[in-house]
């Protein structure tokens, strides 16, 4: 919990910041599910608006599983801006409201996930004007992905972390990412695909 305090203020500070850990977003105000206790990116946010560190916060969370506990946290919240894409069928069976949910099916292709996941980006960074992102950066949404439906390859995981940051970079916006959900079998693809995360950051960012 406190890492992820800690990570947001370092992203302030030097522009994005990870977490190795974290992304527990099944957590709500008053309740703990789906392997989250008490939910991290939720309370760094309330935290920076406690200390006005931050005035508009944007969540973008694209584990395969919706963001609910987060979602329950800022329902309806003016400061804080709740955006989760995950597949439709997946667990939460019982969705909360996201000031933006996107509900995928399963058979969803590579190209469509990019564009629909790019569009939409675009238009909230347009419109919300963060300053600053938290990142729920899972990777369950591999093909591989034991729980997740959707079939996507790490190819698209990996540009779908470029749209993220690239746009983070791109508009000077600081950028705090924690790992959130991946259960292939193979612990290897999980692996590969958060590295992945972390490679694209140390690239866009020369660090
Ligand atoms: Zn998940």
């Amino acid at each position: 919990m406190d890492g992820t305090i800690q990570a947001a203020a370092y992203a302030l500070k030097y522009g994005v910041a990870f977490t190795i850990a974290g992304g527990t977003h099944h957590a709500g105000h008053d309740f703990g599910e789906g392997f989250c206790l008490m939910n991290d990116q939720a309370t760094a946010a309330g935290y920076l608006l406690q200390q006005k560190l931050a005035n508009r916060i944007l969540i973008i969370d694209l584990d395969v599983h919706q963001g609910n506990g987060t979602a329950h946290i800022f329902e309806g919240h003016q400061q804080v801006f709740t955006f989760s894409m995950h597949g439709e069928k997946n667990y939460p069976f019982i969705k909360q409201r996201s000031h933006l949910d996107i509900g995928l099916a399963e058979n969803i292709t590579d190209k469509e996930y990019l564009e629909i996941l790019d569009e939409n980006l675009r238009d909230l960074f347009e419109r919300i004007r963060p300053d600053l992102v938290f990142y729920q950066a899972g990777v369950d949404i591999l093909g591989t992905d034991k729980l997740g439906k959707l079939n996507l390859s790490p190819a698209t995981c990996a540009r779908r972390d470029e749209l993220v940051l690239g746009l983070c970079h791109q508009q000077h916006i600081p950028v705090q990412v924690s790992m959130g959900g991946g259960y292939s079998p193979q612990i290897k693809d999980i692996v590969n695909a958060h590295c992945q995360t972390f490679k694209i950051a140390i690239d866009l960012y020369n660090l």
